[in-house]
């Protein structure tokens, strides 16, 4: 059997987290953000997760081997036996590379589709995140608010800002996207592997349009209840 990787290519605010959640809520695979499983190792004191503090805090990338380590070892598992989707990896045309020489051969086929924002737009959509360290659902404290004040009305967790959502550290993760995760545009438009949406506007019209390049190439679904 086929399987399929998608890509979820964008800049950090575009909304990859909130629309890659709810794809593999609809279809049956996993969403995998490398941001989530290394915050995950710094919050649990790991060895992974004290190498990769200092770069996380300061907006800059962590190394590639330690990244590719991270997918190598979670698409192994049983889950992403079919597809997966990609939620911020690959960063780097070295990423793309590896998992190109790593996985193609298998008969895996790549799919990355853009979620495109002004950076403008970026800066306050980021600074007013807020997040679900429970679930993993994200808020804006303007533009879509728990109703449940400073608690997420999914799980009751208190919500928390991320320590890289802050002004300065914004502005360098932008840069670092445009010098090193933008030329992956082309990479995968090279390939006849590239699709785009607006990541601007309201999150449901956003997701049809995802949701309509992906469906052809994820193509098992979860029955509905
Ligand atoms: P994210 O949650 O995707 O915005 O990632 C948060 C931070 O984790 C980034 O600013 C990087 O420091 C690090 N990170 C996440 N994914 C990668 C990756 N694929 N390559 C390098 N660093 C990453």
């Amino acid at each position: 059997m086929s399987r399929t990787a998608l890509i979820l290519l964008g800049p950090p605010g575009a909304g990859k987290g909130t629309q890659g959640r709810r794809l593999s809520a609809e279809f049956s695979v996993p969403s995998i953000s490398t941001g989530d499983i290394l915050r995950e190792a710094v919050r649990n004191g790991t060895e992974l997760g004290r190498q990769a503090k200092q770069h996380m805090d300061s907006g800059g990338l962590v190394p590639d081997a330690l990244v590719d380590a991270i997918v190598r070892e979670r698409l192994a598992r049983e889950d992403c036996r079919t597809g997966f989707i990609l939620d911020g990896y690959p960063r780097t045309v070295s990423q793309a590379e590896f998992l190109q020489r790593e996985y193609a051969g298998e008969g895996m086929k790549f799919l990355a589709v853009g979620v495109q924002v002004k950076d403008g737009a970026l800066v306050r959509r980021l600074t007013g995140r807020r997040s679900c360290p429970g679930c993993g659902k994200i808020y804006h404290i303007d533009a879509s608010p728990s109703r449940n004040g400073d608690r997420c009305d999914e799980c009751g967790t208190a919500l928390v800002q991320r320590r890289d959502d802050t002004v300065a550290v914004v502005q360098e993760r932008l840069q670092v996207y445009h010098q090193s995760t933008r030329p992956l545009i082309e990479y995968y438009q090279s390939r006849g592997a590239y699709a785009e949406v607006s990541g601007e506007g309201a999150v449901e019209d956003i997701y049809a349009a995802l949701r309509s390049i992906v469906e052809p190439h994820l193509p098992e679904r979860r029955p509905r209840a």
